[in-house]
């Protein structure tokens, strides 16, 4: 990774300046704790004082923690809790602040036993959008990987065709984003066809694509940690007169919700947007998943744009739009991009044409 000690920094400042009521903060999530310290390692834990930090991880990882975060305290681990407790019998911290959704309720009584003086206590809900907002660095890579993947896929496009099995083009295209620059693919990559673009989250298999399917792929690439996720759906040789009516329907959705992200705009809203225009034309049974999710270090993180959901967009967050229609049994369609948040209106980061293309054969 291209270590920016100047950004870890400036987090660490914001995390000290927002979560300040306990002695210490234990964080457990291997993306936060990159996110505060630069460490890439899979395993470990973060211990934050108001001017102490200590980086736990167990003896496979210590080297590499010196080598990617020069001058950090280390504590060598065998057992994450007691390496935890011991760091907070050593400093003396009377409550310590913890990611609660990432620590086991195994985990959590073994700690209260190991430390029966010390309050533990959740951290706030609010610690979910702590990674939200970007700065430029993280907006550049997710930038760049969204133009690898773009690149992949309009290298792939071309094989889409009658008799070409799922697996085959999903496999091209993960070697194509990988040989483009990307360290890895964001998750595993969807290529759906006919019947299985039904299942918004299918898996490829061995399905061949027919004349008159729809194709769907959602995938992504990795750059410097960061994702970047898309969904294009194509139609293979024709399209019916009712696969282009939901197809602009799904596709008016997507570009209503895109037009309303702005700073200020609640994601409940967005939500709501794209769901009121598939319910104008009777189809928002058929769309079963949120709107879309924030996009960062994790595919999937903080912000969910879904019903309800009151959190306020702002500018810097980078998000998906991604609207469906699943017929159960026929076929689906799914439209997406990943957009970051301006003060007014959005960028729209993946660059694939969402106009309907039918691949001509
Ligand atoms: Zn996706
Ligand atoms: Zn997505």
């Amino acid at each position: 990774m291209r270590h920016d000690s100047a950004a870890c920094a400036a987090r660490m400042n914001r995390l000290r300046a927002g979560f300040s009521e306990a002695d210490a903060l234990l964080i457990l999530g291997a993306k936060n704790i990159r996110y505060l310290t630069g460490f890439t390692g899979g395993d470990g834990a973060l211990m934050v004082g108001p001017d102490w930090l200590i980086l736990l991880v167990d003896g496979r990882y210590v080297t590499q923690a010196r080598a990617e975060v020069p001058g950090m305290e280390i504590f060598e681990f065998r057992n994450r809790v007691e390496g935890v407790a011991a760091v907070a019998g050593r400093r003396g911290v009377g409550s310590v602040g913890f990611e609660s959704p990432l620590l086991s309720v195994e985990e959590y009584l073994r700690l209260k036993e190991a430390l029966p003086e010390v309050k533990l206590r959740p951290l706030p809900k609010g610690f979910e959008l702590f990674r939200a907002v970007k700065d430029d660095g993280e907006i550049d890579r997710i930038r760049e990987a969204a133009r690898i993947s773009g690149e992949a896929l309009a290298a792939v496009r071309e094989m889409i065709l009658p008799g070409v099995r799922e697996e085959e083009i999903a496999l091209e295209l993960e070697y194509r984003m990988r040989r483009g620059g990307a360290e890895q693919v964001s998750f595993e990559t969807i290529v759906a066809a006919g019947p299985d673009a039904a299942l918004p989250h299918s898996t490829p298999g061995r399905r061949e694509i027919a004349d008159g399917d729809f194709v769907m792929i959602d995938y992504g690439a990795v750059c410097d940690g960061y994702h970047s996720d898309e969904t294009c759906t194509y139609a293979v040789g024709h399209a019916s007169d009712r696969q282009r009516e939901v197809y602009r329907l799904v596709l008016e959705a997507h570009d209503r919700a895109i037009r309303a992200v702005r700073a200020g705009v609640s994601c409940g809203e967005i939500d709501r947007i794209a769901r009121a225009c598939l319910a104008e034309a009777g189809m928002a049974g058929y769309f079963s998943h949120g709107t879309g999710h924030g996009v960062g270090l994790d595919v999937h993180e903080a912000p969910r744009l879904a019903s309800g959901r009151e959190e306020i967009l702002q500018a810097g967050m980078v998000v998906t739009v991604e609207p469906g229609v699943y017929l159960p049994g026929v076929w689906g369609i799914r439209i997406e991009d990943t957009v970051l948040v301006k003060q007014e209106g959005c960028e729209i980061l993946t660059r694939t044409s969402k106009e309907l293309a039918v691949i001509e054969h």
